[in-house]
């Protein structure tokens, strides 16, 4: 017999995260931006990755000064939040790491983290890695979030990290100001401390008049947005998320981070990409008007919508949803049986891809 493996006993059985990777004609299963690079912004990332390259034998730049600075920069166009400095952006390999910091940093043994489902099914796992306790309740019917309830879950809770998603996954709604603000106020009161975490992935897709919690920063000491360059800005491959925060915040998250988390190479991808933000950003008002359409779509077909801030939508519901998801898979056209039960999610792709997917909708679903 050989030794057995001391794996820790809440990962036994366990399987890794992985939403299905297939090569099919319409990929709208991961919320990714369907437009590629333009060869000019191809050329001049790939000559900034050249001139990284030549480095290489040094380690990168361990606090990556330059890449906060531009990423405050964008913040401050995209959201006028021009308050923010270089020293209140933090950065990693995807706003999953970042998110792995915040409970590195302020979870851990004996705390808890807290958030409202349907969400994210990533939190739970940042939870279990830090062994920090898990407590989730429950948002609304409509997916917004009950201010009362969820107050006073936080004061009966006290946790150290409470997870909010605006545009939340997988149902797209963003909280107005004001949820956050009575979070903000309730951790706030929490015995210890607790840090607010409003992870704003697909906050460039936001309708016109839903803010962004970046303009509360300067109020609240204990709050952090974190953004990504995954969604919005196409750039999924090149794993860089960010988080927006006080200095004491991010001072933090600096003490929990491996030496040199982020290579050279990523950092020159990000400052490169952040150049052509505009022209990145372009194609985002096209698919803020595809999700509008198909919302629009789906609800004159008798189906349930979510409201969606976010590039994708949540419609539903059906008695069997996988057999739906299946059929459209048999068509090329891939999308995320992510629950509530009877619930699917698309993500918007272009125009053609959304063409293949209300036709195969209509075939596998009778509608
Ligand atoms: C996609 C997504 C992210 C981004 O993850 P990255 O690691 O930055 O690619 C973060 N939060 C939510 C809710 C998401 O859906």
């Amino acid at each position: 017999m050989p030794a057995p493996l001391p794996l820790r006993p809440e990962l036994r059985g366990l399987e890794p995260y992985g939403a299905p990777q297939l090569d099919v004609p319409a990929r709208l299963n991961v919320n990714e931006n369907p437009y590629p690079p333009s060869e000019t912004v191809v050329a001049d990332i790939t000559a900034r990755v050249a001139a990284a390259v030549r480095g290489l034998n040094r380690y990168p730049d361990r606090d990556f000064l330059d890449l906060r600075a531009d990423l405050a920069a964008y913040l401050a166009g995209e959201s006028g939040a021009d308050f923010l400095t270089a020293e209140q952006i933090w950065a990693a390999n995807g706003s999953n790491e970042v998110m792995l910091h915040v409970l590195q940093a302020f979870g851990g043994p004996g705390r808890t983290a807290l958030s409202f489902a349907p969400t994210y099914s990533m939190y739970p796992e940042y939870a279990r890695d830090t062994s920090t306790e898990w407590v989730v309740g429950r948002r609304a019917e409509d997916f917004t979030l009950d201010i009362g309830p969820a107050v006073a879950m936080i004061a009966e809770v006290r946790p150290s990290v409470i997870l909010l998603a605006s545009p939340n996954n997988p149902t797209g709604t963003a909280l107005p100001l004001e949820a956050v603000e009575a979070v903000a106020d309730a951790a706030a009161e929490v015995p210890g401390g607790a840090v607010v975490v409003v992870d704003e992935a697909y906050a460039e897709f936001r309708r016109t008049g839903t803010p962004s919690a970046l303009a509360l920063l300067p109020r609240y000491p204990h709050l952090a947005v974190s953004r990504t360059m995954s969604k919005a800005f196409a750039l999924a491959g090149g794993r860089v998320g960010y988080l927006a925060a006080a200095p004491e915040i991010v001072d933090a998250l600096r003490v929990v981070r491996l030496p040199y988390h982020l290579s050279a190479v990523t950092q020159a991808v990000a400052r490169g990409a952040l150049a052509h933000a505009d022209e990145l950003l372009a194609q985002v008002d096209t698919l803020r008007t595809e999700r509008d359409a198909t919302v629009a779509w789906l609800a004159s077909r008798g189906l349930r919508v979510a409201d969606t801030d976010a590039n994708f939508v949540l419609f539903g519901t059906f008695d069997d949803g996988h057999t739906i998801w299946r059929g459209l898979l048999e068509r090329g056209v891939l999308i995320r049986e992510t629950g509530p039960d009877g619930w699917l999610r698309v993500s918007i792709g272009t125009p053609a891809e959304m063409t293949a997917f209300r036709d195969a909708l209509v075939e596998v679903a009778g509608l």
